[in-house]
């Protein structure tokens, strides 16, 4: 799953570069950074991989979401449309641009359900926001369809599927903007970071000063700088580039390996009778990074987690009970419990999540269980946990 787990020489290569001359800033200081510049060079290597225009470092995946929706003049009292299942960060980027973020239902997909995405349109939806959660992605024909119908932004959350690909496409680059994440469990880590992929020239320079405290980036001298607007400061630093210039490089790898790991658990799992997989919209583009998977029931996908968890087989999240992915957990949300005082718009709309019921959802994160494919197993190691599992979920279902 995440390129932590090969982390190596490279890095500290890439790193010792920018630690040679001291310059951590990925601004400025063109004499004393020798032609040091990690933060630019991973830019350009990001729009090459995957083929997009435009690419902009920031500090985090909330961060490029943050400022994604900030360049798209996203804001008060508009609505964005995000699934239920995602992870905090989502309504956190929402909330934080003055929106509202406006919960639906998944499918049998792990994300955004269409037709319940064309039931919560309004005239104040502004854009939808597919989530490709644990390494697959969202219908996007379907939701392309719709926001070319209602004329709302696509906002891709690639955070978790670097690498995926729909219809040959990489994911985060299919809507009119995407967002990585490189937050250290990521499939490519640069210990924190993220970045904002879009094709539009404007949008990309808006995220570019926005994320730098406005700076319009127009000269050499900063302080010479103007201010079009404001900003904050969303920067990466040199030293996470770095590292993250290192991973872009070994992704074919990660990949292969991850693909690799990925079908040896499946051909384990998918003769078991009762088990159902993850519909994925494009199989040749899943990244592999999980291998989601339904029980016939809500008790036997619990006592699976549990059971995979005595025999020591980690990594198996029951997303249902999780306090972070699943808006079952999310109390925080639904009492509005903010530091700073929020708009009485925001909170009232928050509040209603308190009272409103997901049984779609329920009935489909209710049996789902995520087994996370790691990077570092060899085949025999993979085989091993494979079968381990088959024995463990065969027993359940047929208890
Ligand atoms: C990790 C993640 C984010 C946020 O990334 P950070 O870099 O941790 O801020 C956003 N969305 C999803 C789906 C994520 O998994």
């Amino acid at each position: 799953m995440p390129g932590y787990e090969l982390f190596g020489a490279e890095e500290r290569k890439e790193v010792n570069d920018v630690l040679e001359t001291g310059i951590l800033m990925r601004y400025g200081f063109d004499g004393p950074r020798k032609g040091i510049w990690k933060a630019k060079e991973l830019e350009q290597e990001i729009c090459k991989y995957f083929g997009s225009k435009h690419a902009q470092l920031v500090s985090s995946g909330t961060a490029a979401l943050s400022t994604a929706m900030a360049a798209l003049g996203i804001g008060k009292g508009d609505e964005v449309i995000i699934p239920t299942f995602t992870f905090v960060a989502s309504f956190e980027a929402i909330v934080g641009v003055g929106a509202i973020p406006v919960l639906v239902d998944i499918d049998d997909t792990l994300t955004l359900d269409p037709e319940a995405v064309a039931n919560a349109i309004t005239s104040k939806t502004k854009a939808i926001m597919p989530v490709h959660m644990c390494g697959s992605m969202a219908q996007l024909d379907e939701l392309r369809n719709l926001c070319d119908k209602h004329n709302l932004f696509l906002i891709e959350d690639a955070c978790q599927a670097i690498g995926g690909k729909y219809k040959g496409e990489y994911l985060g680059t299919i809507g009119k903007v995407g967002t990585f994440s490189f937050d250290f469990v990521k499939i490519m880590t640069c210990g924190e970071g993220g970045v904002v992929l879009t094709n539009d020239a404007q949008l990309a320079e808006k995220c570019d000063q926005y994320s730098d405290h406005g700076h319009d980036h127009y000269g050499k001298d900063r302080g010479a700088d103007l201010h079009p607007y404001l900003g904050y400061n969303y920067r990466i630093s040199e030293l996470h580039a770095a590292v993250g210039l290192a991973q872009i490089r070994k992704m074919d790898y990660f990949l292969e390996l991850q693909k690799r790991n990925h079908r040896i658990i499946y051909d384990c799992l998918k003769n078991i009778s009762g088990l159902s997989f993850r519909r994925i919209p494009d199989k040749e583009g899943d990244t592999g990074s999980f291998l989601s998977f339904f029980l016939p029931n809500a008790e036997q996908a619990k006592n699976v987690a549990l059971a995979l968890a005595e025999a020591g087989i980690g990594a198996n999240p029951y997303w249902y009970d999780n306090n972070w992915h699943y808006i079952r957990k999310w109390e925080h949300l639904k009492n509005a419990a903010f530091l700073n005082r929020i708009s009485d718009e925001q909170k009232q709309a928050m509040m209603h999540y308190a009272n409103q019921a997901f049984p779609s959802s329920d009935a489909i994160m209710s049996r789902c269980i995520s087994s996370a494919i790691s990077l570092a197993w060899t085949e025999d190691q993979a085989q091993e946990r494979g079968r381990k599992m088959a024995e463990i979920i065969t027993q359940i279902i047929t208890a």
